[in-house]
């Protein structure tokens, strides 16, 4: 399959007309890559904001974009329409799920509906580069710069923050990893709803203890001591997002406390158990 590498410059305005803040795309920046990993595109085009005309300073300094170099750019949709002709049917990639989110409140502003026409196979870099060199980590993503750095990609700070940079940038974390973890396992298909489903779910904890997520086994412990089943001497108690409780092992003649946590996710509940003391 040939795959798009994607990334977007955008800047956030608020809109009078939609009471809300907008995170206006003001740049395209991509990359097309054929099967046997041989660039075979490039595309990059400014977008002219139209909720607010001056960037913002902290985009200015990144991007190195001024007010004037974004006033030339097309519209939206003309540049999104220009897009998806250079995407046809590969896999779109993109380094963490923001930019994806950002597109459809783009289309959500601009067309009314949040698909995305071009998307119809979607992988996200991100996790897939953290998977496979195995630092993933939910809570704490790494950024692309970042992750550069760690796997020892040389690229110049100057040249980066600007789409296309990034997005080749992003093709060069990926080449170098890409020999660890079979890349099709992260190609989702996008052009459906669970898609949007599974990029609109927030993940979070239970919090109540007879939801019907919560595997009850998950609720057992043994002793660590000894590996025999713990008898449980207090109620469970919502502490941080876990629950906590206290042990005892009679054989052992030993009292601990445990802690539990369920985060529901759109794949799943991932269960974290540990025994405190
Ligand atoms: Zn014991």
């Amino acid at each position: 399959m040939n795959y798009v590498i994607l990334d977007l410059e955008w800047n956030t305005a608020y809109s009078k007309s939609a009471h809300r803040f907008v995170n206006e795309i003001i740049e395209f920046g991509a990359v097309r890559v054929d099967e046997a990993g041989n660039v075979t595109g490039e595309f990059s085009r400014l977008i002219a904001p139209r909720v607010k005309k001056k960037l913002n300073g902290r985009v200015k300094t990144l991007t190195r974009l001024t007010n004037e170099d974004v006033a030339e750019g097309d519209s939206f949709l003309t540049v999104s329409a220009a897009f998806a002709d250079f995407v046809g049917d590969a896999a779109v990639m993109t380094w963490g799920t923001t930019d994806i989110h950002t597109l459809m409140e783009n289309y959500l502003y601009y067309c009314n509906d949040r698909h995305i026409p071009f998307l119809h196979h979607y992988c996200d870099l991100q996790a897939y580069c953290e998977r496979a060199i195995g630092c993933y980590d939910e809570g704490n993503q790494i950024g692309l710069g970042r992750f550069a750095e760690m796997i020892g990609v040389q690229f110049s700070e100057e040249e980066q923050h600007r789409a296309a940079a990034d997005a080749y940038l992003s093709l060069r974390c990926l080449q170098a990893v890409q020999d660890k973890l079979p890349l099709r396992d992260f190609i989702l298909p996008a052009d459906c709803e669970a898609f949007y489903e599974r990029m609109l779910f927030k993940n979070h904890y239970i919090t109540d203890l007879s939801s019907p997520d919560i595997d009850r086994e998950q609720l057992h412990f043994q002793c660590d001591q000894c590996g025999k089943q713990a008898k449980r001497v207090k109620k469970w108690r919502l502490r941080n997002k876990a629950f906590q409780t206290d042990f005892y092992c009679k054989s052992c003649d030993r009292r601990f406390a445990a802690r539990v946590s369920f985060k529901k996710r759109y794949d799943g509940v991932k269960v974290v158990r540990k025994i405190l003391s």
